[in-house]
Parts: structure tokens; C-alpha cells; sequence
């Protein structure tokens, strides 16, 4: 159930979040160098957020300790983040349904149909392991939420093959090369150790087997400023930190499908080094995110992005049916969740 208290403490603006955190050097290439990128978050509330000046990985600071975000994820991520308290809200579900067909046709394209058991790490409420199973896969969920992994388990039981586990990644205890295919889509940037979790997902994972990995791309938003950061994602990728976080936990590219999505398989020897350069990163992120945002140019911002919160509200108020006409009429859900 919601901590009802901490979750409406965490609408208000200019109050802290009540977390006690540590000091920590970047997560991903260890350096102790960095520069504030942001003192406040989107909901202009108190959050320090650095870039690594070597690598140019945004991270919190101080970052939350373990036991915090395991807290923090296992009974409120969903209600601070999407409203939803017991069960996700039915326009979430559609809307990740919609998704999970477009990761469906990319995992076949690119694992071929014989890689049939996978996992989903960070299922969510269970779109995508739903998909795979009826697909033909033997397709297991890793899901922290308990709300939302109580949901993925009810709704899979009707597919002979699904598999929800609760728990964080830690506690998880696959045995090793048991799956074929390993996703994580927008889950990398929630974890404090990156490297660690990807070495993992490399236990887990056949050593013919693909990972598929996708986190939001903090170069990819036209304004650079604070309010792309806030208390659920821990952590800011752009293009070559993540294959840099994915190199160091024994990864090699194979092919990429957006800046910050990839399709990885384990690194064998002779593979050759990395194509990255993530101290330009660091260059272009520091440049591009460390100086003030003029309110002038924030507010002209956002009167260009007012459709997508006029949306985002409908999408909230809309009945389901309502939002199935839109998807039928346009082809697509009517507005995109990138968090
Ligand atoms: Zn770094």
C-alpha cells in the first residue's frame, strides 16, 4: 500500500524528498569528477544532480542507498509516478500493449524465433511477457512493484507459460545461461548499479543469447535542463555511456535501434573495442546542461508543449473505449510515455 504521507510529500514543490542517500563516484566509469547539472527536478522540487565529467552520466547526489530504492520501488514508484495504486490504470495497460507489439517485432527480427526463453527485466505490469508467451516463448518477468507484479501474474495465468517474479535484481536467483533473450527496456536508469545488474543479466543469459537494452536518451530532448531529472531515475545515459556501462559489464554491440537502444550479445575474445568516446560526451553534456536555462526560453518551451499535456490529461480522464477509437482511427496510442 501507498506511504500516503511521503507520496503527497513528494507532489509539493520546494520540498525535499525525504531520503538520506550517500555520496557515491559515477556509477558507471567510477570517476569521483563531476559538475552540478541541476539543483531542483521537473516537479521543482530539491534534487542535485551531477554529470560525470568523464563520461558525461548524469547520476543523483547524493544517490539513495540500496535499502531506499528498494523500499521506494517495491510500494510507491507506481502510485508517485503513474497514479496507480492497486493495479495499473487500464489506459497504462493499452498503451503498454501497443508497446510491447513494437518490442515484439524487434525481438524477432533481431533473435530470430528460436531464442524462445526470455525474460523481461523490469516487466512492469506485464505487456510484453504476455506477448512473448503468446508468441510461443517461455516468457518469465522480473517485476520489484507489487502492485504491478501481482497484476503481470494475474493477467499471465491464462498463457500456460508465464512466469512473474517479484523482488528486486539482487534478489533474483535464475540459474545461469537459463534465457535466451534478456530485455530491459527503461529500467537501467532506476538502478544505482548499472554495471552490476548488466553483469547479472550476463549470468542469466545463454552465451548465444541477445540482450536488448533501451533507456530514455538525455540527448535526445530539445531544451537541456532540470526538468528531465527527478527522483525515480537515479541515473542519465546518453548514447556511448551506455555502451560503456554495457562494454564494462561484458557486452558488444550488435545492432542499434535508437541512440540509447541496443541489441547486445555477450563480448567473445578478439571482439574489437568499443567505438565510444565517452569523454566527448562528457564535453557535450557539461556544455549543453551545465549553465542556466533562460526562463524566457523554458516557458516558449513549453506553449510548444502544451498538446502533449492536453493529451497526457485526456489520457487520464479518457474511458478506454475512447482511447481504443483513437487508436483505431490513427494507428497509434494517443500519446507516448516516456518514463
Ligand atoms: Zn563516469
Amino acid at each position: 500500500m501507498p506511504r500516503s504521507f511521503s507520496l503527497q510529500r513528494n507532489m509539493i514543490p520546494f520540498l525535499k524528498y525525504r531520503y538520506r542517500g550517500e555520496r557515491v563516484d559515477c556509477p558507471v566509469c567510477g570517476s569521483a569528477d563531476r559538475l552540478t547539472a541541476a539543483t531542483f527536478d521537473r516537479r521543482l522540487k530539491p534534487l542535485r544532480t551531477v554529470v560525470c565529467e568523464d563520461c558525461g552520466l548524469f547520476y543523483t547526489d547524493p544517490m539513495p542507498t540500496e535499502a531506499e530504492l528498494a523500499r521506494y520501488y517495491a510500494d510507491e514508484y507506481r502510485a508517485d509516478y503513474q497514479f496507480a495504486f492497486r493495479r495499473p490504470r487500464a489506459n497504462h495497460v493499452r498503451k503498454k500493449e501497443h508497446e510491447a507489439d513494437r518490442r515484439v517485432r524487434d525481438i524477432l527480427a533481431h533473435a530470430g524465433r528460436d531464442r524462445r526463453r526470455t525474460l523481461d527485466f523490469g516487466c512492469g505490469s506485464g505487456e510484453l511477457v504476455r506477448r512473448l508467451a503468446a508468441e510461443g516463448h517461455a516468457a518469465t518477468g522480473l517485476e520489484p512493484g507489487r502492485s504491478f507484479s501481482s497484476f503481470a501474474a494475474a493477467q499471465g495465468r491464462e498463457f500456460g507459460s508465464v512466469r512473474i517474479d517479484g523482488g528486486t535484481w539482487r534478489e533474483a536467483d535464475y540459474a545461469p545461461r537459463s534465457f535466451d533473450v534478456i530485455t530491459a527496456y527503461h529500467v537501467l536508469e532506476h538502478l544505482r548499479e548499472p554495471v552490476a545488474a548488466l553483469r547479472r543479466i550476463r549470468e542469466w543469459l545463454a552465451d548465444d543469447g541477445r540482450l536488448f537494452l533501451e533507456v530514455p536518451n538525455l540527448q535526445g530532448y530539445p531544451l537541456k535542463c532540470f526538468e528531465h531529472f527527478h527522483f525515480a531515475h537515479v541515473l542519465g545515459f546518453s548514447r556511448d555511456n551506455l555502451l560503456l556501462a554495457a562494454h564494462r559489464a561484458g557486452f558488444t554491440e550488435i545492432a542499434e535501434l535508437a541512440p540509447t537502444s541496443w541489441v547486445l550479445r555477450k563480448t567473445l575474445p578478439g571482439d574489437p573495442p568499443p567505438a565510444i568516446d565517452p569523454a566527448a560526451t562528457a564535453r557535450k553534456n557539461i556544455a549543453e546542461y551545465v549553465r542556466p536555462v533562460p526562463w524566457g526560453a523554458y516557458a516558449l518551451h513549453h506553449i510548444g508543449r502544451m498538446r502533449r499535456l492536453r493529451a497526457a490529461v485526456r489520457d487520464i480522464v479518457a474511458r478506454p473505449a475512447r482511447f481504443e477509437r483513437q487508436v483505431a482511427e490513427t494507428g497509434r496510442a494517443p500519446t507516448v510515455e516516456r518514463r
